[in-house]
């Protein structure tokens, strides 16, 4: 059996809901130390929701390193009874590796991981030092997982060139598309506030809900930005509202509005608040609004690091994969806060989070293959 797979099935066996880990990350760290890893654990959060971080380094002869990064958790399974098979024993039908996290991301890391090991079989002086950052905290909040490490890396002067992070971005065929950024995500909560009063009397009350259509359709039809060469324009998504008192003849008070931006690294998340605040007070509401900043946006821009992948994508897969900047936030939006260099690359991502999670058996080699290729096309002084 291929050592890649091998390894899927022993991190797929493990049950390792988001936040637990099972004892994938102590799997991989035995692995590294074995091939002159240093090896540290880096927990976080409270005892009701222990995060586990691996943070694995082996200093190269030059000055540059690449990082693998992860995670290790996965989404809960859903109705038992729908899948075909335990969701945590790896089973194979119809040339397919079924099991949560087969495909999001426990292949990713079993690939890299042996990718690292026969790189180092082949070159075991290399120039190009080699880390992996993995988290049991990626499908949960993410507030004690990658974030914390590269803390913990920045504070301490950690320098980092490129980073992989192994991320489901195939789309029909392994290699089809990988990520080099990810657009920014704003949240708002906004809370308009009226006169309640019977509605037979509008005279004596304000209606909340009147007030604060015309500013949504205006919010809703701004052109934020027009993106650029390498993300879609801005989007400005109304996701809940909530008004009324469930009477029919009552004039609310209030109205709560809440709604998201996923935005392109041409607008910050700064601009586009105050330009939210200046429709909202030219349409003199009078209203509360929370922010949350979900992410900022990253962009790698073509160069060695995208080179490379596409490069080693051509050498095994034979084909011209596709930068692209679409789909959710993912930790990468972390790492490239330390990290100039960052893309996302994995296996094809049509089952991740659903009943019956795959990854098909003949992309795992291939998987593995790309990612030594990558160190290889970066293991210069
Ligand atoms: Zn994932």
């Amino acid at each position: 059996m291929s050592r890649t797979l091998h390894l899927a099935e022993q991190l797929i066996a493990q049950r390792s809901v988001t936040p637990e880990d099972g004892h994938c990350q102590a799997l991989i760290a035995q692995r590294l130390q074995a091939q002159g890893f240093t090896c540290e654990t880096i927990a976080s959060g409270p005892a009701d929701f222990r995060v586990t971080n691996l943070w694995a380094k082996r200093p190269g002869t030059g000055a540059r390193t690449l990082v693998f990064a992860g995670h290790t958790d996965v989404v809960p399974t859903g109705p038992l009874e729908q899948w075909t098979s335990d969701p945590f024993v790896p089973s194979h039908r119809d040339g397919k590796l079924y099991g949560r996290g087969a495909a999001d991301m426990k292949t990713s890391i079993a690939a890299f991981t042996v990718a690292v090991e026969e790189f180092l079989a082949a070159r075991p002086q290399p120039a190009l030092g080699i880390a992996l950052l993995l988290t049991s905290d990626e499908e949960g909040p993410s507030v004690d997982g990658t974030v914390v490490v590269c803390e913990k890396l920045r504070e301490r002067g950690e320098q980092l060139d490129f980073c992989i992070v192994g991320e489901p971005t195939s789309v029909e065929r392994l290699g089809d598309m990988i990520k080099n950024g990810r657009r920014g995500s704003l949240t708002g909560k906004l809370t308009v506030k009226g006169i309640q009063a019977h509605i037979a009397y509008p005279q004596l009350g304000k209606n909340p809900i009147h007030m604060v259509l015309p500013a949504l359709h205006e919010l809703a039809t701004t052109e934020w930005d027009r993106g650029n060469d390498f993300f879609p324009p801005t989007s400005f998504q109304v996701s809940n509202i909530h008004g009324g008192t469930g009477a029919g003849n009552i004039i609310p008070n209030s109205v709560v509005v809440d709604f998201n931006f996923r935005f392109a690294s041409v607008s910050t998340a700064q601009e586009l608040q105050q330009r939210v605040h200046a429709v909202l007070d030219r349409h003199q509401l009078d209203y509360e609004l929370a922010w949350t900043v979900g992410g900022q946006p990253f962009l790698t821009t073509p160069g060695e690091l995208v080179g490379a992948v596409q490069a080693a994508i051509r050498d095994v897969a034979g084909i011209e994969t596709e930068l692209s900047t679409t789909g959710g936030t993912s930790d990468g939006r972390f790492i490239s806060r330390i990290c100039p260099q960052v893309i996302e690359f994995g296996p094809i991502n049509a089952s991740i989070h659903k009943i019956d999670e795959h990854v098909r058996v003949a992309d795992i080699e291939p998987l593995k293959d790309i990612y030594r290729r990558v160190l290889e096309h970066l293991d210069r002084p």
